[in-house]
C-alpha cells in the first residue's frame, strides 16, 4: 500500500501569525533559503524512488519559477498552498477565492497543467467557513488536504479518512490530516511538531495499523524542517514550539519513514491520476 506524502512548499517566515514577518509585503527583504532546502528534499526523494505532492506557495512560484518547474521534473504533483500563506478563517469568501485563483494562475503558468489540490495554510478550513470546499471546487480544485479532525485545530466531526464532499460545482475529495484516537480526541503524529515529538517507533507502529486496516496515512513536511541554521524569529512561547522545538529530529524521521514505507502524491493515492 502506498502512502500519501505531502511537502508544504514554503520559505523559513512563512508563519501564521508572526507579526510583520506574515506580511507578504515584508517578504522580499527575507534571505531566500527556499532552493538549497528544497533540493534537500528533492535529493532524499530521488535517493528513495518516492514521489510526493508539493503544495506550492504562490508567492514562491513567482518569485522562483525554476524551482517549481525542477521540482514537477523529477516526477512530483504540483499542487497550491494558496498565494499569501493567509489562514481560511482569517479571510472572506471572496478574499478566500481571490488568493486560490492568484495562485493557480501563476502555478499553471509554469507547470501548463491545471492545478487539482489545496492545503491551507496550518489546515485552517474550519467549521466557520462553510464556503471553503465549494470555492475549491468552483476553481477546478478536486482534493482539498487541509481538514484536521481535532478540537481546536479544526472539529472532530470533520472526517477522519478521506472523504469525498459534494458541493454545488461537483464533488471534491479531503485528505484530512492523519490522526490516531486516544480517548475522546484524534491526535496528529504524521509531520510537522507531532512527528518531531513522538518518537520513532510508534508513529511507525501507528502507520502500520492504518495499512493492516486499508487506510493511508499521510506525512507532510516543510523545506525549513531541513535547515537547522535558519533565522530564528522571536515568536511567541507556543508558536515558538511549535515551529522550531527538535527541528533537528526531522530529517532523520522522514528518512526513516521513507525507508519503511512507500508514497506517492496525494492525487495517485486517491486515484485522481
Ligand atoms: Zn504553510
Amino acid at each position: 500500500m502506498k502512502n500519501a506524502l505531502t511537502v508544504d512548499l514554503e520559505d523559513w517566515y512563512h508563519i501564521c501569525d508572526a507579526g510583520e514577518y506574515s506580511e507578504p509585503a515584508r517578504w522580499n527583504n527575507y534571505e531566500s533559503r527556499i532552493i538549497r532546502n528544497t533540493e534537500k528534499i528533492l535529493r532524499l526523494l530521488k535517493t528513495h524512488n518516492a514521489k510526493a505532492t508539493f503544495f506550492v506557495l504562490g508567492y514562491i512560484a513567482a518569485k522562483e519559477p525554476r524551482l517549481i518547474s525542477d521540482v514537477k521534473a523529477e516526477g512530483h504533483e504540483i499542487a497550491t498552498h494558496g498565494f499569501c500563506h493567509r489562514r481560511v478563517f482569517e479571510l472572506t469568501e471572496r478574499e478566500f477565492e481571490h488568493d486560490v485563483s492568484e495562485s493557480i494562475d501563476v502555478i499553471s503558468s509554469i507547470t501548463n497543467e491545471p492545478v487539482l489540490g489545496f492545503r491551507a495554510p496550518e489546515w485552517s478550513i474550519r467549521k466557520e467557513t462553510p464556503w471553503a470546499l465549494s470555492t475549491l471546487r468552483k476553481l477546478g480544485i478536486v482534493y482539498d488536504s487541509s481538514m484536521v479532525p481535532l478540537t481546536g485545530m479544526g472539529d472532530r466531526s470533520f472526517p477522519v479518512y478521506p472523504y469525498k464532499f459534494n458541493t454545488p460545482y461537483g464533488d471534491i475529495w479531503e485528505f484530512p490530516l492523519t490522526t490516531t484516537r486516544l480517548f475522546w480526541e484524534n491526535l496528529p503524529f504524521s509531520g510537522g511538531l507531532p512527528l518531531r515529538i513522538a518518537p520513532y517507533f510508534y508513529v511507525v507502529s501507528k502507520i502500520k495499523r492504518m495499512n493492516r486496516q486499508g487506510h493511508q496515512a499521510m506525512v507532510y513536511i516543510h523545506p525549513w524542517e531541513f535547515d537547522g541554521e535558519q533565522p530564528k524569529i522571536d515568536l511567541p512561547l507556543s508558536r515558538r514550539f511549535m515551529h522550531y522545538f527538535n527541528i533537528k529530529a526531522a530529517p532523520g524521521k522522514i528518512e526513516g519513514l521513507l525507508r519503511h514505507f512507500k508514497f506517492a502524491p496525494v492525487g495517485s493515492v486517491l486515484g485522481l491520476s
